[in-house]
């Protein structure tokens, strides 16, 4: 079994493993629930976003081929910032003039129509009514959760937003839950949400526990030796990890936490440390053997009769899409105008905290505007297209963001006036490409428009690096005028260089000396482009705007393309 088939094992028995402890255990506590649960089960493919939820016809769906999609406009007047706005108004948007209550499972089911739609998230209950026309993907995704526990069609779609501070104002009370014996055996490590001063009852679905041993442990170990001056931990994970590392290490205070990112899994580490240690974490890698390292320097020379207490979720192994997102501070050490609009950002990670984004993965920025945390997803990206050599102080230490600040939006705005020095609240990492869909490929073609650029950036490094059975990567960019093309001259450049790289810009809005291709994504322009050589394997990469990426995938699909040999980046 090699690296990419066990991950693939592990993936699947972890999931088999859980869904039999979830459904079990829930079906005594919600078998009314259960039907929406198995509805939503999440999507074995393994490459392409589920499209489970959102609802067909979503602005957030790529659509089936042949089908097109609605797109939300949102009413004037109705855009987040409004919505900000309406939550600080001091208007009453729960019909409860502040009063929290708790809410039985008839009660909820009650609250399903449009001017009166309830939804219960993780235990808390939320009436959604006023939201309704600012709901970016409109009203009737929205209804897909009026009158039920909509925690999973959340989670789908919408997990990093920050809803409790979103909808705070929209607090109905929380769950009334009667909790049977087998939940309570099974809820011994819950998350605290506490809102408007009420704290969250029982999850109403288990935390992922320890698995039992499958057959063949493929679980990561750890282990820690201590000496003199220092404590180390070790992690064995068991299975080959990229060379640039796979931990995401975060000490804040006393506590301790690891997760390693093992594809789509991830194996969390995190304690209360028995005594203080010094900020900053050393960590190697052994890449070939699977095995992670970790340094931390004892403040005071003691020997420490054991490591520390486990906190929430320590030495659990569970898919990263059901890891709970963790933030820390970091500095903005830098600022460098991209294009007129672009910037790329480098922010500096607090001392204790190490982290190495993966290829195509993304994090996400939150801040507070107008008493509000706002969140939105960023794909880190490195400082050039292909860095000579990056400094071994920076790496692991600082994270780049290419961000192209719309003037009428919450964020980003926000994001180009904060001043060097500034923090941010860093959230993850996270997303769904795993190295295993790069297997064998000999054709990489990369459709991107406008900042759906970012995730290639780096895949084209990793593809040109590591990957030397591609043959040839062929990019497609797509953006309205030329001054809006992120990084040309170095993508040039990169083309003069390397023979197996090709880069061809398409622009929507060309001024008339333009003599590249013109337009919108189409058949023909793609017919041409994606060719398929004999004894090829191909994989075509989509990362844009929504309606780009709609179109793209149809197109891609109209040319025969399965879904294994296509991946869309949807944060
Ligand atoms: P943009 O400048 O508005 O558009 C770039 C190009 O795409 C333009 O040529 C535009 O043509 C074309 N385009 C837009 N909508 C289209 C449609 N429906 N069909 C065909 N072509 C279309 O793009 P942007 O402002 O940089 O936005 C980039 C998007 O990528 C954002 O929505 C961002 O969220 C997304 N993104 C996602 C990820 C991820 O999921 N991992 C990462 C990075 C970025 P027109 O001029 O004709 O509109």
């Amino acid at each position: 079994m090699d690296l990419e088939e066990e991950e693939e094992e592990d993936y699947r028995s972890e999931s088999r493993r859980k869904a039999s402890t979830v459904f079990s255990v829930i079906a005594s506590v919600l078998s009314g629930f259960l039907g929406n649960w198995a509805c939503f089960k999440v999507s074995e493919m393994l490459n392409v976003p589920s499209q489970a939820f959102p609802a067909a016809g979503s602005q957030q769906r790529v659509a089936p081929a042949g089908q097109s999609r609605n797109k939300v406009v949102l009413k004037p007047g109705h855009s987040l910032l409004d919505w900000i706005r309406l939550t600080k108004s001091g208007q009453d948007l729960t019909g409860l003039r502040g009063r929290l209550i708790e809410v039985t499972e008839d009660e909820l089911k009650k609250h399903n129509t449009k001017k009166d739609c309830w939804t219960c998230i993780r235990g808390m209950v939320y009436n959604l009514s006023a939201y309704m026309d600012f709901h970016p993907g409109g009203e009737e995704e929205l209804m897909r959760a009026a009158g039920i526990d909509s925690t999973d069609l959340f989670d789908e779609v919408h997990r990093w937003v920050n809803y409790e501070s979103m909808l705070k104002e929209c607090l109905v009370g929380r769950m009334a839950v009667k909790p049977s014996p087998a939940l309570q055996a099974h809820t011994e490590k819950t998350e605290s949400t506490h809102l408007n001063g009420l704290s969250a009852p029982p999850s109403l679905r288990p935390e992922p526990l320890s698995a039992p041993l499958p057959a063949k442990d493929h679980r990561p170990r750890y282990d820690w030796f201590q000496t003199d001056g220092t404590v180390n931990i070790v992690v064995y994970t068991k299975r080959k990890i990229p060379s640039a590392g796979c931990a995401v290490v975060d000490l804040q205070d006393d506590n301790l936490r690891v997760e390693m990112l093992l594809g789509r899994m991830s194996y969390l580490l995190y304690w209360r440390l028995s005594s203080r240690v010094q900020d900053h974490v050393d960590v190697q890698t052994a890449h070939s053997v699977g095995k992670v390292q970790l340094c931390l320097r004892k403040s005071v020379k003691e020997k420490w009769t054991q490591l520390g207490q486990s906190l929430e979720h320590h030495d659990t192994f569970i898919q990263c899409k059901d890891r709970g997102l963790f933030y820390r501070e970091c500095v903005l050490l830098s600022k460098t105008d991209v294009t007129h609009n672009t910037q790329l950002l480098r922010l500096q990670l607090p001392p204790g905290s190490r982290m190495q984004v993966p290829v195509g993965r993304h994090v996400y920025l939150k801040t507070s505007v107008q008493g509000t945390d706002v969140v939105k997803p960023y794909t880190a990206v490195d400082q050039m297209l292909i860095p000579p050599s990056q400094s071994s102080a920076e790496v692991g230490s600082d994270i780049h963001l290419m961000i192209k600040v719309y003037p009428d939006g919450v964020l980003t705005p926000h994001i180009a006036n904060l001043p060097i020095g500034a923090s941010l609240s860093v959230g993850g990492p996270e997303g769904s490409l795993t190295l295993r869909v790069l297997r064998d490929v000999t054709h990489l073609y990369m459709l991107a428009a406008g900042t759906g650029f970012t995730p290639m950036a780096r895949l084209i490094r990793l593809a040109l690096q590591e990957f030397t059975v591609i043959r040839k990567m062929k990019l497609m960019f797509f953006n309205r005028q030329e001054r809006d093309i992120l990084w040309q001259s170095q993508l040039d450049e990169l083309c003069t260089k390397e023979e197996r790289f090709e880069v061809q810009h398409v622009l929507s809005e060309p001024a008339d000396s333009w003599t590249g291709r013109r337009g919108r994504i189409d058949a023909c322009m793609l017919q041409n482009f994606l060719e398929r050589p004999e004894n090829s394997k191909c994989l075509v990469c989509v990362c844009g705007p929504a309606g780009f990426t709609e179109s793209a995938v149809q197109l891609v699909r109209q040319l025969d393309f399965s879904e294994e040999e296509l991946h869309v980046f949807q944060a």
